[in-house]
C-alpha cells in the first residue's frame, strides 16, 4: 500500500486500485491509513492549486420549494397547502438579486424542487399566472435578471430535460445536480430514495451526462451518512469519474455530510462523523482527476476549517453574504473574514472566484454572448474580493457594470409587461 500512496500523490488509482483503498481505509488499517490518505491528498491539491482554497459569493434564489419527491433527508421541499410554501415572484427575486449585487455577489444559485410541475396542478396555474410556459422558461427568466445586474447564474434545477439543458445553457456559467448516490438500494422500500422517483441513479447520470455532450460545465457530489456502504460511495465517485473523462466537464465535486434535523424522517439517524468525511474528501481527491475541484460545504462543518484542509478539500462552494442557506436553514454560513483567518493560519488562502472555473470560463464551454458577461463578473470579483483579509464592508463593493446590449437572451416568449418587474 506505501508504494501505491506515493503514486496517489501525483496520479489517480485505477477503479480496481480505487476499490481496494476504501477496503483498506475502512477496515482494521483505517487508524494509519487515514493520514496517509490525507498527506497524498494534500500532495494532490498542493501541487495543482497551490495554497488557494475557493469559494463563491453568492446570493441564493429557493425559486421554488415545491417538490414531487419526499426524500428522508430534506427539510426542504413543501407539498401545495403546507406551512412555508413558496415560489418567488419576479418583485422576490429583484428583490434578492439587487441585495446580492449590493453586497458584491458574483453568483445567482437558482435552486428548487425537482420537477413540480409535473406533481401539482396549483404549481401549473403559478407559471400560468407568471407567463412562463414551464419552470424552465421562469428559470431563463430569472437568469436575464441575474445576468442584468451582473450575477453569473448557476442553476441547480433537479432533473431537466435535454431541450431545458439546451435553453438553459446560454444563460448559465455553469449548472448543478448532486448525483447523491450510485446505489439502488438506496430507493428500495425504507431507503431514503424510496419516494423519490428523480433519485434514481439511472435518471441522474443520465442527465449529467446528457450536460456533458451540450458541454455544459457541472457541478456534482455525493451526500454521505444516507444509508450508503462505503463501497457505494466509491462507486459513486467512480461513476462522476467516467462521466468526467467521457465529457470533461465536471468543474466541482461536492462532499456533503447528511446532518440530522427534528423535522424530517431521517431524524434519530446517525449523522456520520467528522473523520469519515474527511476521510472521504480526501479519497475525492485522489480518486478523481486534478482538474476536478473537490468541495465540502463549511456551514455543515463548523469549527473544523483546519481538519478540512488538512484532509486535502479545495473549495468551500457558495457562501452568501445576504441569503440563508435555504437546504440547511440550522446551519449559517461562516463569517467570511473568520473564515480567512482560519485558511490563514491552516497554510491556505480564501480566495472568492467566479461560479465558473477559469478553465470552463470560455468557448467552448460558454455561448458567445455571456462571456462579456464572465469578463465584467471577474473584474469586480477582483476590486471587492481581491484582499480578503478581512471581507469587504458592504458600502465598499463594486457594483459590477454589465455589458448592457450585450446581454444572452432565452428563446422563449418573455414574461407579460405586468410580471416583469
Ligand atoms: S432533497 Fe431535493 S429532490 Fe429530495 S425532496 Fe428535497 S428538494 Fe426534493
Amino acid at each position: 500500500m506505501t508504494d501505491l500512496l506515493d503514486r496517489l500523490a501525483t496520479s489517480p488509482p485505477d477503479e480496481a486500485q480505487a476499490l481496494a483503498l476504501v477496503a483498506w481505509a475502512t477496515g482494521a488499517d483505517r487508524p494509519s491509513a487515514g493520514p496517509g490518505l490525507a498527506a497524498a491528498a494534500r500532495e494532490r491539491r498542493a501541487r495543482v492549486r497551490g495554497a488557494v482554497v475557493g469559494f463563491s459569493p453568492k446570493v441564493f434564489l429557493p425559486v421554488t420549494n415545491l417538490c414531487r419527491n419526499r426524500c428522508d433527508y430534506c427539510t426542504f421541499r413543501k407539498s401545495p397547502g403546507d406551512e412555508g410554501v413558496w415560489t418567488m415572484r419576479p418583485d422576490e427575486v429583484v428583490a434578492a438579486l439587487d441585495a446580492g449585487a449590493a453586497h458584491g455577489c458574483a453568483e445567482a444559485l437558482l435552486c428548487l424542487g425537482d420537477t413540480p410541475e409535473r406533481a401539482y396542478a396549483s404549481y401549473r396555474r403559478t407559471l400560468q399566472e407568471l407567463g412562463a410556459p414551464s419552470t424552465a422558461a421562469y428559470l431563463a427568466r430569472i437568469c436575464e435578471l441575474a445576468l442584468e445586474r451582473g450575477l453569473l447564474p448557476h442553476t441547480n434545477a433537479g432533473i431537466l430535460t435535454a431541450d431545458e439543458l439546451r435553453l438553459l445553457r446560454p444563460l448559465n456559467v455553469s449548472m448543478g445536480l448532486m448525483l447523491e448516490s450510485s446505489s439502488d438500494r438506496l430507493c428500495e422500500p425504507g431507503m431514503p430514495h424510496h419516494r423519490a422517483p428523480d433519485k434514481r441513479p439511472a435518471v441522474r447520470l443520465a442527465m449529467i451526462s446528457e450536460a456533458g455532450r451540450q458541454r455544459i460545465p457541472f457541478t456534482s457530489g455525493i451526500l454521505i451518512g444516507i444509508g450508503e456502504t462505503p463501497l457505494e460511495r466509491m462507486q459513486s465517485l467512480l461513476a462522476l469519474r467516467r462521466l468526467h473523462r467521457e465529457h470533461g466537464h465536471l468543474q466541482e465535486v461536492i462532499i456533503q455530510n447528511f446532518r440530522a434535523k427534528p423535522d424530517i424522517p431521517m431524524h434519530g439517524a446517525d449523522e456520520p462523523g467528522l473523520d469519515d468525511l474527511l476521510l472521504w474528501i480526501s479519497l475525492a481527491r485522489i480518486v478523481l482527476d486534478d482538474e476536478v475541484v473537490i468541495q465540502a460545504p463549511p456551514n455543515l462543518s463548523p469549527g473544523a476549517t483546519r481538519a478540512l484542509l488538512d484532509a486535502g478539500l479545495e473549495d468551500f462552494g457558495g457562501i452568501s453574504p445576504v441569503t440563508p442557506d435555504y437546504i440547511n436553514p440550522g446551519h449559517p454560513w461562516p463569517q467570511l473574514d473568520r473564515l480567512a483567518d482560519d485558511c490563514a493560519r491552516a497554510g491556505s488562502r480564501l480566495q472568492a472566484r467566479l461560479a465558473v472555473h477559469e478553465r470552463y470560463a470560455a468557448g467552448p464551454w460558454q455561448d458567445p454572448a455571456i462571456t462579456p458577461c464572465i469578463t465584467a463578473a471577474r473584474g469586480a470579483l477582483r476590486r471587492n474580493w481581491g484582499a480578503l483579509a478581512g471581507a469587504p464592508r458592504a458600502e465598499e463593493h463594486h457594483r459590477v457594470t454589465p455589458p448592457c446590449g450585450q446581454l444572452p437572451r432565452a428563446v422563449t416568449p418573455p414574461l407579460s409587461g405586468a410580471e416583469r418587474s
